[in-house]
């Protein structure tokens, strides 16, 4: 075997990412462009009302044009960065507008020039205040809906990308309305890839000194926080550790897992999950794949981790655990290939194994990666 993909399989299948979007992070910084992007008769919008996105009546997602939110968003980007700090009231309504990139291939629409670059701009619009009536009233004229979803795993491939990437920005630019340092309204920035903390309001300057606006630190940037989701290994290559939640239903079964916390690597991170959920002691970790995880902003990294000879007992040190179980690696890829799919839904009809979850789930995959090293 002489490529990765032949020894770890292909590495384009995380859901939630590998989207149709390049993101073209440059031009956040140029208004000028994002002002020509949002304002073109192509650009696609994916509007969510409270985190949930507009959607056709079989469950796809639905995007609407400038044309359509024009009237309430008007021209987000029409003066410069700069200006529009300088200018910052508080009292003013800044929209909730993200840009997710362009489409480069440009099968979606019709194409924008923007610098060297052309292709179908998408953005993503949270049209939850109340100035949004008309349009929402318009969208469910349409037939479309904005449906509370729970996890999101119904989608299509590119789409469920398009909907992480936005939801996730949308959520974090909703939660830094105000400077974590000195309290102060904040204004999104960087096509909402970044907030900043304003000097003054309405032209007032802040009473409070703002630690963050000492430098270049004026400033904060969106969020991931790393989760590692673990396949512990026994030291003879033969069996896979799962655990059950303390909420699960009955026989669903998945990988470990737990945040990695500040001064931990993910190879540390995962020893300590393993030996605090289960007892297991681990040895050589390696990294498989990972996957954005946007409820809120969660970096899922798959690991597989080797025990040490003799650590494989289970003693369950804390409680987080109803059950863990060593299962055969037979085992484990009957249950994929027969027994997966969410725990929310019911058993898979006729399969009374293990339950595990569907292909859609960083465990999942990372299950199927075992398999393909040890499962000969
Ligand atoms: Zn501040």
């Amino acid at each position: 075997m002489s490529s990765l993909s032949e020894i770890f399989g292909q590495g384009h299948n995380a859901y939630f990412s590998n989207g149709p979007v390049a993101r073209l992070s440059f031009i956040r910084l140029n208004n000028e462009l994002l002002d020509k992007a949002s304002t073109h008769s192509g650009a696609k919008y994916l509007t969510f009302e409270e985190l949930n996105p507009l959607r056709t009546p079989d469950g796809k997602l639905a995007f609407s044009t400038y044309d359509d939110v024009a009237a309430a968003l008007g021209r987000p980007y029409a003066k410069d960065e700069k200006m529009q700090i300088a200018e910052f009231s508080p009292d003013k309504y800044h929209p909730n507008l993200i840009f997710l990139g362009l489409d480069l291939e440009g099968r979606s629409g019709e194409s924008v020039q923007l610098g060297q670059y052309s292709g179908v701009p998408y953005f993503a619009l949270d049209i939850t205040p109340k100035h949004y009536e008309a349009f929402r009233m318009a969208q469910t004229e349409a037939g479309l809906q904005y449906a509370p979803t729970r996890i999101e795993l119904t989608l299509d491939h590119p789409q469920s990308a398009i909907y992480s990437h936005a939801r996730s920005l949308l959520d974090w630019n909703n939660r830094n309305r105000y400077c974590s340092s000195c309290g102060g309204r904040t204004l999104s920035v960087h096509g909402g890839a970044k907030v900043v903390c304003p000097p003054a309001d309405n032209g007032v300057l802040r009473q409070r000194a703002c630690p963050t606006r000492i430098g270049l630190h004026n400033q904060a940037f969106p969020r991931t926080d790393p989760t590692a989701v673990i396949a512990p290994l026994s030291a003879d290559a033969k069996r896979v550790l799962l655990g059950r939640g303390k909420r699960w239903p009955g026989n669903y079964f998945s990988c470990l897992s737990g945040f990695i916390e500040p001064g931990e690597s993910i190879e540390t991170a995962t020893r300590r999950e393993a030996y605090e959920e289960t007892g297991v002691r681990i040895d050589r970790v390696q990294i498989h794949s990972s996957q954005p995880w946007p409820y809120p902003s969660t970096m899922l990294i798959g690991v597989i981790g080797q025990c040490v000879h003799g650590g494989e007992n289970i003693t369950y040190p804390e409680t987080e655990l109803e059950e863990a179980r060593w299962f055969e690696l037979a085992e484990v890829e009957h249950a994929l290939n027969h027994g997966a799919n969410a725990m929310w839904e019911q058993p898979i009809k006729g399969y009374t194994g293990p339950r595990v979850p569907p292909s859609q789930l960083m465990a999942h995959q990372v299950l199927r990666g075992v398999l393909r090293l040890f499962h000969k």
